[in-house]
């Protein structure tokens, strides 16, 4: 069989690795001159620091299977993110947890808080910021508006442009509020960053006698015919847009290199009140490289603009499903074509997510087959 993949992407790298080690010869292809898709990183020559180049990508995950996959590519650096919110001037906890009642509120305050949200959920429970705004009680209604109002309103315009009630729920209830004293914005199982990056477990993905790599090649500018294509990139650029655009938000990073030992106390700032960018990444946290520099990415949300920028975030509501799903229908009438990745398949997928998806893929077209 002559297979292509179209994107370099975790999602293209983990379906290569699978066909390969079945047998199949398979060619994967990418418009970019580097691996790894969205969670491409480099080491900065300057520095010596790995800069995650599309914005800060920490892996984690619940599926043993998928850590177990990985990790025969890739050992790791062991890394729990534990960002910081400025509210009011003060830096804070971020997801608001019950630590951060007690940074943002008097103490007498915060435990009565922190008692009822305890008596109405449960400790250790994650309540998402539209939910606890049904909350009818005095108390939790003030901090429901208070989160609300400080932490995801004008975040939340700047990312998407729109109010939070106004995007998919489950957008926002990735942040919940958390009634816990547990700082980590995850609480999954596994938790990591590739210890060498995300790059280099890419390449060990792809490091097969069965796969031949071309960068720098756009899927549309290729003249060959391949049995089974594997596409990674947009659905509807696929199909030369023919049922109108799939909306994405972008975002543009401003790098810099400081010359100063560290620009924040952790890894990852949100501003979700002042200014125009949403947060400060600091590369060197990641992995935790000393330089007497550091380097930073201030990360500005933006419209996606066809040919100007990247597609970052599918816009998910029920206008955009039932767009997508005419370009799925689709794609279903055409052997051979299977759309993947968070592009292909219109998802917003997190890494693991992505390869939990590839793993069914291929179990559905070849283990279950056998
Ligand atoms: P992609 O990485 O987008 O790869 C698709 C590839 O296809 C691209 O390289 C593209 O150039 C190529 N391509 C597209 N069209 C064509 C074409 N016509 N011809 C040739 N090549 C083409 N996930 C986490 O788990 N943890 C995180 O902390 C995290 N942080 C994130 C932060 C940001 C700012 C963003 C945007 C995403 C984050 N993610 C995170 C999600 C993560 O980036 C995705 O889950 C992952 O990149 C999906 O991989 P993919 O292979 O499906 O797609
Ligand atoms: N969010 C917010 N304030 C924050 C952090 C997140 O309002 O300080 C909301 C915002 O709508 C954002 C969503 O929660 O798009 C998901 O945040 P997450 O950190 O998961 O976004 P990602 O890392 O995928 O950009």
């Amino acid at each position: 069989m002559k297979n292509i993949i179209v994107g370099a992407g975790i999602s293209g790298a983990v379906l290569a690795n699978l066909l390969a080690g079945k047998g199949e010869n398979v060619l994967v292809i990418d418009r970019r001159t580097t691996l790894a898709g969205n969670s491409y990183d480099y080491k900065d020559k300057e520095t010596n620091i790995t800069v995650h180049k599309y914005g800060p990508h920490i892996f984690h995950t619940n599926n043993k299977e998928v850590w177990d996959y990985l990790s025969k590519f890739t050992k790791w650096h062991f890394f729990f993110l534990k960002p910081n919110a400025i509210f009011e001037g003060n830096v804070c906890n971020i997801p608001f947890n019950l630590n951060t009642l007690y940074q943002v509120f008097s103490n007498s305050m915060a435990q009565r808080i922190e008692e009822k949200l305890i008596s109405n959920y449960g400790y250790g429970v994650k309540v998402p910021i539209l939910t606890l705004k049904e909350n009818d009680d005095n108390d939790l209604k003030f901090l429901s508006d208070y989160v609300y109002e400080h932490m995801f309103k004008n975040y939340t315009m700047k990312q998407w442009g729109l109010k939070p009630e106004e995007i998919d729920p489950a957008v926002t209830a990735r942040v919940p509020v958390y009634i816990s004293h547990d700082n980590r914005y995850f609480q999954d199982k596994y938790q990591g960053i590739p210890l060498n990056g995300y790059t280099k477990m890419v390449e060990n993905l792809l490091k097969h006698p069965n796969i031949k790599i071309k960068l720098g090649v756009d899927y549309k500018d290729l003249k060959v015919n391949f049995d089974r294509v594997f596409y990674s990139g947009a659905i509807d650029e696929y199909f030369d847009y023919k049922y109108g655009e799939l909306p994405y938000r972008s975002l543009r990073f401003d790098t810099q290199i400081l010359n100063k030992e560290y620009y924040q106390k952790t890894v990852v700032t949100n501003y979700p009140n002042n200014y125009d960018f949403t947060r400060i990444t600091e590369h060197k946290y990641f992995l935790d490289e000393k330089s007497d520099k550091t380097i930073i990415s201030v990360e500005y949300p933006e419209e996606f603009k066809l040919g100007e920028n990247e597609r970052y975030y599918p816009i998910t509501d029920a206008k955009t499903k039932e767009l997508y799903e005419k370009y799925k229908q689709e794609a279903e009438k055409l052997e051979g074509l299977y759309f993947i990745g968070r592009l292909g398949e219109y998802k917003y997928y997190n890494m693991d997510l992505a390869v939990e998806k590839i793993f069914e893929l291929y179990s559905k077209l070849f283990v279950k087959n056998n």
